[in-house]
């Protein structure tokens, strides 16, 4: 596992594709990389970006030992026995005093390394944990909470065979989002009987490409969506047969279209009606169209509703089903919590969308007097102090926990606060995987095999929370004889004492993954043990979708079709095809109340409805730009990468600014601005840059982060961009941050 000249198989971990890797490892570094063509997604495919993936692995900033606080601030280092003690003793301590639903869960993973995070359940519930919330709560909870009313799930663009292919707030030449992303829409560009609509307020890469760019103004996306749908109304290219079929009743959502006067909104929005009209009818006029959204809208205002009128852009066109067109595949585990949660945040009642409350009300559920408030927290492979919207008042709400504790990978701008660091093993000396999978007609899962021993002292997460567990007496050796020994005996034999166990034995239930770590996983071979969760998934999958696990190839019945599934991904590293489908079964998995496609969610009727009141932007001298903060570009990726070394370019993070604003400011490339907002300021170099429009600049992501230099002092490099956001600054329904509609002012510096 150390050292080898052969080609090993991995995979990126870098955004939420985790395209296949072949690696040579060499005196612990990762050597040579390239794509791996047995990668069944993938198929070879790489952008430039894991080519250096030698500056995750190895960096100053790895942890390899517990860490715990001392008085003074500064850290020191102890065993692993006392700091499972400790931070048991310590967590107990908070709920028994304030009830376990006081302690509050961040992360749980980034974009390759999920078994940890669903480990960290068996954790939660012992503790008597409620809430929790991730990353994933400043960007796409709005658009799952459509997805729910509207699918009951989550529908997948094909644009592999799409013959019009819509990206709205998205650039997939840089955000990725599918497989083979830029090969795709290269292919799409080539090919004159295929065409792409991009909807940006930047002309981006995928711009570039597109039949039809409309370059919208900063935050009036909703008005560019609403005149391309009320052109669909008012010119009746509505698919009334699909509709009739497979959609429940749309007429208020009709007459609110037929009202829009499509005109003035794409003169509020900036784009030119006939190009607009020419995208509506494009879409009507196709025979498939795929349509994808992303953080360009889901972080701008009227976040919710852009989704909304982003999905009815299919719907009604009937584009849903079918081959190029949107569908809804299986899940070998679900990354999210019930889409039936209807809870709130227990200070501020916020809306708790798929178990998760929204990032940006965070501090204000723990700076308060309230009796409700949190008052511990374990973040798990998360780093909030830099990823969520304003990083002063997260580091405050840190400071003001009785109990912070970390398990992370590294030394990050969230470890600092920590009372306890738990030191996991890099997602390349593990057993790992991602479970945002996906995937249609055909669905991938691949399981990684470690590449290199753990360093130091460092665990897998699964081994920290089965340790956490027992030293909370949520388990002990004894309650899992039974289990072992079935385990022992076979796998038919365990899956039939599993099931008992788990029902006659609700306290087990609770952490049925750690259960399932230390029985069948102790069987499964050295440092396969976090597998065992993956039997469990297997298992759900085969029972629930048994005729799509079987089209992918595997045979038998009940438990034995799981256990089939679940020895073919242990054996093949590179991954494995686990659910193949016809275009139809779409339909099936429709899982609305009654099994159709909903048109109306009245809260976003009412907003569409409002967007003709809706006074224009006012003229703003205090800040009359509106910054992105947080722009996907080459030189960028998310903050796994701590060393600044990985970047060839770019190293400060230049803001983009059109060249007539930087003329107006008196600014050339590679001059010096400040940038302030009603939060912060801060200096930055500046590339002029001819895809802006006139008042938007832009920042990158991934920047901002402190690393040592040569001297071991800790130097910020770029600009971190929630040192520049504000947390008030949110959709009214899901909470998402708007990040790329950030009000500010841009000053030269001489
Ligand atoms: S597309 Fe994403 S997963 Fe694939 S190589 Fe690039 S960063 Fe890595």
């Amino acid at each position: 596992m150390t050292s080898s000249a052969e080609w090993q198989t991995t995979a990126c971990i870098l955004c939420s594709i985790n395209c296949g890797l072949q690696v040579q490892v060499e005196d612990g570094h990762l050597k040579k990389i390239k794509g791996d063509k047995n990668n069944p997604r993938s198929r070879g495919y790489t952008c430039e970006k894991p080519a250096r993936l030698d500056h995750y692995q190895n960096h100053q900033d790895r942890l390899t030992s517990p860490l715990r606080r001392r008085a003074d601030g500064s850290f020191e280092a102890i065993s692993w026995d006392t700091a499972i003690e400790e931070v048991a003793s310590k967590l107990a301590a908070i709920r028994d005093t304030h009830g376990g639903e006081k302690i509050f869960y961040y992360g749980g993973g980034g974009q390759g390394n999920h078994l940890g995070g669903a480990y960290s359940g068996a954790t939660r519930r012992a503790l008597g944990m409620r809430y929790a919330s991730n990353a994933l709560a400043q960007e796409k909870t709005g658009e799952f909470w459509v997805e729910r009313q509207m699918f009951g799930g989550r529908p997948e663009p094909d644009f592999e065979h799409a013959e019009v292919s819509v990206f709205v707030g998205k650039n997939p030449w840089q955000s990725h989002g599918f497989e083979r992303a830029r090969v795709v829409l290269k292919q799409i560009a080539k090919d004159p009987e295929r065409s792409m609509i991009v909807i940006d307020p930047r002309r981006t890469e995928t711009a570039e490409l597109a039949d039809v760019f409309l370059q919208v103004i900063p935050g009036m996306d909703a008005f560019v969506l609403a005149a391309m749908l009320a052109v669909l109304v008012q010119e009746d290219l509505i698919d009334r047969d699909f509709l009739s079929a497979r959609a429940g009743d749309g007429q208020a959502l009709f007459d609110v279209l037929a009202a829009v006067p499509v005109a003035d909104y794409c003169a509020r929005a900036g784009v030119a009606e006939a190009l607009v009209r020419r995208a509506a009818e494009m879409i009507a006029g196709a025979g498939s169209v795929a349509v994808v959204e992303d953080l360009g809208i889901e972080m701008a205002p009227h976040s919710t509703l852009n989704s909304y009128l982003q999905k009815l852009l299919y719907t009604l066109t009937g584009n849903f089903g079918r081959a190029g067109t949107m569908n809804l595949g299986t899940h070998l585990a679900q990354l999210i919590g019930s889409s039936k949660d209807n809870r709130t945040s227990p200070v501020g009642g916020h809306r708790i969308i798929t178990g998760l409350i929204p990032c940006n009300v965070v501090a204000d559920e723990i700076l308060t007097d309230h009796p409700d408030r949190f008052r511990a927290m374990i973040i798990e492979s998360g780093n909030p102090v830099h990823s969520l919207a304003d990083s002063p008042r997260m580091r405050e709400a840190l400071e003001a926990l009785e109990l912070v504790v970390v398990i992370d990978v590294a030394i990050t701008e969230t470890t600092q606060y920590a009372d306890y660091i738990l030191p996991g093993a890099s997602q390349y000396e593990k057993i790992e995987a991602t479970f945002f999978g996906g995937g249609f007609p055909d669905n991938v899962f691949q399981l990684r095999q470690p590449l290199f021993e753990p360093l130091g002292d460092t665990l897998p997460e699964p081994e920290i929370h089965s340790r956490l567990c027992r030293a909370l007496g949520a388990y002990n050796d004894e309650d899992l004889t039974i289990l072992r020994e079935a385990a022992a005996e076979s796998r038919e034999k365990f899956a039939l004492t599993f099931l008992e166990t788990m029902a006659s034995q609700p306290k087990l239930a609770a952490i049925m993954p750690v259960v399932l770590y230390e029985t069948l996983g102790r069987t499964l071979g050295e440092g396969q043990a976090p597998a065992a969760l993956i039997w469990g998934a297997c298992q759900t999958l085969a029972n629930s979708e048994p005729d799509s696990v079987r089209r992918a190839g595997f045979e038998g019945e009940g438990p034995a079709l799981g256990d089939a599934l679940f020895d073919a991904i242990l054996s093949r590293p590179e991954g494995v095809l686990i659910t193949s489908d016809p275009y139809e079964v779409t339909f099936d998995r429709i899982h609305t109340d009654d099994g159709r496609i909903e048109l109306l969610i009245p809260e976003l009727l009412q907003e569409l409805s409002d967007l003709i009141d809706e006074a224009p932007p006012a003229s703003n001298d205090a800040f009359p730009f509106v910054l992105a903060a947080g722009e996907r570009r080459t030189s960028t990726a998310n903050t796994i990468y701590r060393d600044p070394n990985w970047r060839k370019k770019d190293r400060s993070g230049s803001l983009r600014i059109s060249p007539g604003d930087a003329e107006r400011i008196g600014v050339e490339t590679g001059g010096r601005v400040r940038v302030t907002t009603k939060r912060g300021t801060a200096i930055a170099i500046v590339e002029v840059n001819d895809s802006l429009r006139d008042g938007h600049v832009t920042l990158p992501n991934g920047y901002g982060v402190a690393y040592p230099d040569e001297n071991g002092v800790r130097v910020v490099h770029g600009i971190a961009p929630n040192e520049l956001t504000s947390s008030e600054d949110r959709d009214w329904i899901a909470g998402t941050p708007w990040h790329k509609h950030v009000r500010a002012r841009v000053e030269a510096l001489g």
